[in-house]
């Protein structure tokens, strides 16, 4: 596996592989990562991980200095899943004028759900996304649906934009108890963890009721509510699937979304009702 910092080396090495899958990640690599991979390698001959902690996509409140950055364990678990390039940039070589440059909004699917509690977020996924990809020139690029609204942000950039990039969805990977994995979980107490389990038992009870027969927004969301009674929630919301908008009544693919804080923790987490 080769390890990269500099974007010339990593066009170079990237040309020399030749067809990839690229991960892009910000490190603290877990089962849901590695899934990525594996799924990427059911893409492309190759695949290319990228570990970089985007300041861009970080608000002034939100836990930048203290994400966690254990590199040589990332860069363990990547060549065990048979990575072959990992792209690790410093942020200097990223962003050599500063975070300023150029802003890509996509304002429909945006400033819903996460991007009315941490306005600027998106901006600075797509502004990294968009230059992984012109450095990668990836074929395919895999990102989980724990994250579902940058899932569906970034498929809508690749899609305006006409690039040649296949966007893969992989499916949330969770604990056996049903927390949805995250770098972020390293930040609970054994305590705060327990607690957390509201979210899933929620969206999963929810789930059952959608599956039952259950239609109507506002039911699902009380019932989440109701599993979250413990905690502080940023949101809950039925959306639909593609233009992340509020639904009232389900009639086409949609969305359950959570945002709520365990402790000092901020968590997010969703379910996808399909008939
Ligand atoms: P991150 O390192 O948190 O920026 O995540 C990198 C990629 O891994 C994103 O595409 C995430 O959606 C994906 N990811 C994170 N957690 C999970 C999970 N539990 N299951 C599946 N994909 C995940």
């Amino acid at each position: 596996m080769i390890v990269v910092q500099s974007i010339a080396e990593c066009r170079s090495q990237c040309d020399r592989l030749g067809p990839l899958a690229l991960v892009p990640t910000m490190g603290a690599l877990h089962r849901g990562h590695l899934r990525l991979i594996e799924l990427a390698k059911e893409h492309a001959r190759h695949v290319a991980v990228s570990i970089f902690v985007n300041p861009t996509q970080f608000g002034p409140r939100d836990d930048l200095t203290k994400y966690p950055r254990p590199l040589g364990k990332d860069l363990q678990m990547c060549r065990e899943a048979g990575a072959d390039l990992v792209f690790n940039p410093t942020v200097a070589e990223m962003y050599p004028d500063g975070a300023g440059g150029i802003v890509f909004d996509l304002p429909q699917l945006s400033r819903v759900l996460e991007g009315e509690f941490r306005p600027g977020h998106f901006a600075g996924v797509c502004q990294i996304v968009a230059k992984l990809f012109n450095i990668v020139r990836p074929a395919s690029a895999c990102f989980g649906e724990k994250d579902y609204q940058q899932l569906r942000i970034l498929t809508r950039m690749v899609e305006e934009l006409n690039w040649p990039i296949e966007i893969v969805p992989c499916p949330t990977v969770r604990d056996a108890d049903g927390l949805a994995l995250s770098s972020r979980n390293q930040y609970l107490s054994a305590e705060e963890r327990q607690r957390a389990l509201a979210i899933s038992r929620g969206l999963f009870a929810a789930r059952e009721e959608f599956t039952g027969g259950v239609r109507q927004a506002e039911r699902l969301v009380a019932t989440v509510r109701n599993a979250l009674s413990a905690l502080p929630i940023d949101y809950v919301a039925v959306v639909d699937a593609m233009t992340l908008q509020n639904v009232q009544k389900i009639e086409r693919p949609a969305v359950i979304a959570v945002a709520a804080r365990v402790g000092s923790t901020r968590l997010i987490d969703n379910v996808i009702l399909r008939s």
